[in-house]
């Protein structure tokens, strides 16, 4: 079957592409894209006017809760909401129950995709067992049975000797180290930024100092250890100044934010809203500018959802107990679209945070427009307007502070290899 895309606005940050033009798919593949495509042939023909055409989002940082929390998200009810946000290939944190620090549960988790995933799914195995910090797993077991990035994410590896050891074994094996970056001695039983919030709800906060000192301790071991870290949701303005060093110093590392932290402030946990409890918390409104200053310096590179589903079991709760976490999949695009209609990132640079550089750190051929690659496309109306119900959530969980808001930018058709899904 071949497929004709015509006149959207193609957008491939790969081959720097940004023009209004033509795409033709064949059995699954792409062939090629042009100003103009005529041909005389049977096609499946898509008007596309008004729209942009991008390659599948790739999202470094997503939580499937599955193995373990299937009440909350399984691995195909995940997938369909990433394929409804766009997403085409997620790559799921291993904070799992068991957690991912074995190679049967990273088989488990890619079998499962295969059978039963909407989209393809990239494990991330953990760096220590059981996450506990205190000893590594077998990376090169993980990395055969399919782990493509290595992570406690949920949990910072609090020893630095260990973390050091962690970078150089994942050098061998040519893994790549994704740090959520927190000192938790700094912030236990700690529930929302602190700062005015804190005060008010009379709530222990979190301060932006935890963040701050785990990034300048994992610069400093990649600088070490000359082995890059990425470095998860960044969401502090103290934060940025040692990026900027970290960057002339030419130590290697990239960072990676989300939309709650340029959209969102604190205000959002007035009233106790235990939707907006996440961690890193939300924080000021000059943390959101600056985290969008640092996306325009490019200081910032990667767009994450950090999807983190919960039932109303974690949610409707005293906030204190309360789990962290929000859903992210089906809002990260329309999110992160507000940063062109605010001018801080082209369409090409958006692509480019959501596709290229999340792919270019966890090693794998980015989604792309180019010849013969299978076909990632989605489609997606920059412009329309619509309420986020839950009847839209693909999730099993709802918890967003989106929740029945309007959002603007919507997925409104994906096509996987063979398959054109109308959304
Ligand atoms: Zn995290
Ligand atoms: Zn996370």
């Amino acid at each position: 079957m071949k497929i004709l895309i015509k006149r959207g606005r193609l957008i491939d940050p790969s081959q720097n592409l940004d023009i209004v033009g033509d795409l033709l798919i064949e059995e699954g593949r792409i062939v090629g894209w042009e100003r103009n495509i005529e041909i005389s042939e049977k096609v499946e023909l898509i008007w596309a006017e008004g729209l942009w055409i991008l390659p599948g989002l790739v999202d470094i940082h997503v939580h499937l809760r599955d193995p373990g929390e299937e009440w909350k998200e399984d691995i195909t009810s995940g997938t369909l909401a990433a394929l409804y946000g766009g997403v085409l290939r997620v790559a799921c944190m291993p904070n799992t129950k068991p957690p991912n620090d074995t190679p049967e549960v990273t088989n488990y988790i890619i079998k499962k995709a295969q059978e039963k995933g909407w989209v393809k799914v990239l494990p991330i195995a953990c760096i220590t067992k059981n996450q506990e910090g205190k000893e590594l797993t077998e990376f090169g077991r993980l990395k055969r049975s399919g782990a493509v990035a290595l992570s406690d994410d949920g949990r910072w590896v609090q020893n630095s000797e260990l973390m050091k050891r962690a970078l150089h074994y994942a050098k061998n094996f040519d893994l790549p180290v994704i740090s959520h970056c927190e000192d938790h001695s700094l912030t236990e039983g700690g529930q929302v930024n602190q700062g005015k919030m804190s005060a008010k709800l009379g709530l222990k906060e979190i301060p932006a100092m935890a963040e701050v000192i785990g990034v300048i301790r994992d610069l400093l071991l990649a600088k070490d250890t000359n082995y890059p870290v990425h470095l998860a949701h960044i969401s502090s303005k103290e934060v940025l100044p040692f990026l900027r060093w970290a960057k002339e110093e030419g130590i290697p590392f990239t960072a990676e934010t989300c939309p709650h932290y340029f959209t969102l402030t604190e205000k959002e946990v007035e009233n106790y809203n235990t939707l907006a409890k996440v961690n890193p918390p939300l924080r000021g409104e000059e943390d959101v500018y600056a985290i969008k200053q640092a996306l325009k310096e490019g200081i910032i590179e990667v767009i994450s959802s950090d999807h983190a589903p919960h039932s109303e079991l974690e949610k409707k709760v005293e906030f204190e107990w309360a789990s962290f976490g929000m859903l992210g999949l089906q809002t990260l695009f329309p999110l992160s679209l507000n940063l062109v209609r605010e001018e801080i990132l082209s369409p090409l640079k958006l692509a480019e945070y959501l596709i290229l550089n999340p792919s270019k750190i966890l090693k794998i051929e980015p989604p792309s427009f180019k010849s013969n690659v299978l076909a990632e496309v989605i489609l997606v109306s920059p412009y329309e307007k619509y309420i986020l119900t839950e009847d839209l959530i693909k999730s099993k969980s709802k918890n967003t502070p989106f929740l029945n808001q309007e959002l603007q930018g919507r997925v409104k058709k994906v096509i996987l290899k063979d398959k054109i899904y109308d959304l």
